[in-house]
């Protein structure tokens, strides 16, 4: 068993190395699959003992091998965070849980092997939705931007996810029906159509100066992967956080009241964390009111 979980955080910690490269040359014309990683300080190629995921950062002391240039944190930070990110989506879907059910059942059961091809598609898309969230938290943070080459495709995977979620739930209880439908469809839309317009007003209120269209694209990504009330959980922490790093920078004066602080990476981490710690946030809030 920690065998399998250091597998998966090792092939995180590749993916993460990935979409290192996917940062860097997005918004370039370099393709994100092909040539070879090179210093971005004195383009020497770097060679395969340069790359290993957070160990070549730790030996080369966070230098550049050749010019013995600062190599920046986000690599080995990046690389941590999608092996997180995977070790939580496994755990997350609960693969193991499943795996001992079915086995446990002596009788070949089509419905649990259909159960679980449907759980390894619902993982991969967490995967890929949740690393394309990574990148959009550091493309953001470094670049004000939220690019469209990475949200559409989130949109498009948080939809996927949604269909599949109804495919188990109807392919294990088809009797239950209309109470279902409002639950995974109309919710998640509701939340998606909803936060979007949320963001569509605050940057019609504030005249684009707070927030940017790529925030209610991200908004309406959020609602949709998230439904509903899963979304205000995560809204609620992007606020709070953004609002005290944003009063904190400003009291150490590394920003001004005017200036700007890119809104997504709070979003990002929101999404991140109402996804897979939504519910209980929602639970636990509620045993405090009540
Ligand atoms: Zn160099």
């Amino acid at each position: 068993m920690l065998v399998l979980l250091f597998l998966i955080f090792l092939f995180g910690l590749i993916i993460g190395s990935f979409l290192n490269v996917v940062i860097f040359r997005l918004g370039t014309k370099k393709s994100a699959l092909k040539g070879r990683s090179f210093c971005p300080h004195c383009k020497h190629t770097l060679a395969w003992y340069d790359l290993i995921p957070v160990l070549s950062f730790v030996f080369l002391k966070g230098q550049c091998r050749y010019c013995a240039k600062k190599i920046s944190w986000q690599y080995p930070l990046v690389e941590i965070a999608t092996g997180l990110l995977f070790l939580q989506t496994f755990v997350f879907v609960n693969f193991v849980r499943h795996a001992e059910f079915i086995s446990a059942s002596s009788v070949v059961d089509f419905g649990s092997a259909t159960e679980m091809t449907t759980l390894i598609i619902q993982c991969g898309l967490l995967l890929a939705v949740g690393s394309l969230l990574i990148i959009i938290f550091v493309y953001d943070l470094k670049h004000y931007l939220i690019p469209d080459k990475i949200i559409f495709p989130a949109i498009a995977i948080a939809f996927l996810y949604r269909i599949s979620l109804q495919s188990t739930v109807y392919g294990l209880r088809p009797s239950v029906g209309a109470k279902l439908l409002t639950l995974t469809t109309f919710y998640p839309l509701f939340a998606a159509f909803g936060a979007a317009t949320f963001f569509l007003l605050l940057v019609l209120i504030t005249r684009g100066k707070g927030m940017g269209i790529g925030d209610i694209k991200l908004a309406f990504l959020m609602g949709l992967l998230l439904s509903w009330p899963q979304i205000t959980t995560a809204l609620f922490i992007a606020f709070l956080s953004g609002g005290l790093i944003g009063l904190a920078l400003i009291l150490t004066r590394k920003k001004k009241l005017k200036s700007m602080v890119p809104f997504g990476p709070f979003l990002a981490s929101g999404t991140i964390i109402a996804l897979f710690w939504g519910e209980k946030i929602i639970n636990w809030y509620w045993k405090i009111l009540l």
